[in-house]
């Protein structure tokens, strides 16, 4: 079977760089195309030189068209309503589409989940096998340990530059513990705790963000009881983990009927 082609669009931000060097390191696809926003200073630029593998004689453009013409896929960590531009075009196109951008609101949500009705989407808030199959551990303890008893936190810190909080791992988590406790998250969410907060409300599920360093991502969702606390952690040590999870669901995706899918469907954890 032929290279599966894929665009890499937010190509010369951190995410796009790491998956420039992951994609040279595996067999089974190509780099075909590099996108980034209009007025890059790095429009033109080779995509390889730029991430440190050689020359690729790929040149970062700002032409989505054109560049997803000539594709199988995109893999896409950019911004919410970019990614939103990018799901309609691959809709119309019919292409698979690894969305791993993480801060998208309810009417970004829905967006792409109309383009999934023509394009084969892959989105998951972290790519990485650790952290689904911790998604999978703590919905199994969330049940387990009931709410009456079992108050759910969850912790997350992440570098100097991200820009939006809680983290889509923090919240990817707490969704997998509210599935868990059988209720809907967001009405059960506490995002920020300041000033005279009173007790805490049982049953909630509570969110610490901190943010410093170059920290790629850690995450503990903490069940503190009566007299025990269990805490179930990941830490990303190095951005490939995102990047090579995404390949593989660029490759899973190929040939996969239009849909809206996840990362556990790609694990095979669903
Ligand atoms: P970054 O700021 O380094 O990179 C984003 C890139 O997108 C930038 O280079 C920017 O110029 C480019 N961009 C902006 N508008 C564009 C447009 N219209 N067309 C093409 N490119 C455009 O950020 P990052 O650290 O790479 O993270 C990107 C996103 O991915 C964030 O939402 C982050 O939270 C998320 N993320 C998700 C995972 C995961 O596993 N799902 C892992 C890491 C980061």
């Amino acid at each position: 079977m032929a290279d599966m082609r894929l665009v890499i669009v937010g190509a010369a931000g951190r995410m796009g760089q790491a998956l420039v060097r992951a994609i040279a390191d595996r067999d089974g696809a190509v780099v075909c195309g590099a996108v980034e926003r209009q007025g890059s200073p790095l429009l033109g630029k080779d995509i390889g030189e730029l991430a440190g593998t050689g020359p690729s004689g790929i040149l970062v453009c700002d032409d989505p068209l054109a560049a997803f013409a000539k594709a199988d896929g995109v893999i896409d960590f950019t911004s919410p309503a970019v990614s939103v531009e990018f799901a309609a075009l691959t809709a119309q196109m019919g292409l698979v589409h690894v969305i791993g951008t993480t801060g998208l609101e309810v009417q970004h949500e829905s967006s792409i989940a109309r383009a999934a009705e023509r394009a084969t989407i892959i989105k998951s808030g972290n790519m990485s096998l650790g952290v689904n199959l911790l998604s999978v551990l703590v919905q199994q303890a969330a049940k387990a340990l009931e709410a009456a008893d079992w108050d759910i936190e969850v912790l997350e810190m992440h570098h100097k530059h991200k820009v939006d909080a809680p983290s889509g791992t923090a919240y990817l988590l707490a969704k997998a513990a509210a599935q868990g406790r059988d209720i809907d998250l967001e009405s059960h969410a506490v995002r920020v705790r300041d000033g005279q907060t009173g007790p805490r409300e049982p049953g909630t599920i509570g969110f610490a963000t901190l943010r410093g360093g170059s920290v790629v991502g850690e995450h503990s969702v903490i069940l503190a009881g009566e007299g025990e606390t269990v805490e179930l952690t990941h830490r990303a040590l190095d951005r490939t983990i995102f990047a090579r999870g995404a390949i593989k669901a660029a490759l899973w995706g190929q040939g996969r009927k239009p849909g809206l899918y996840s990362m556990l469907d790609v694990l095979g954890l669903s």
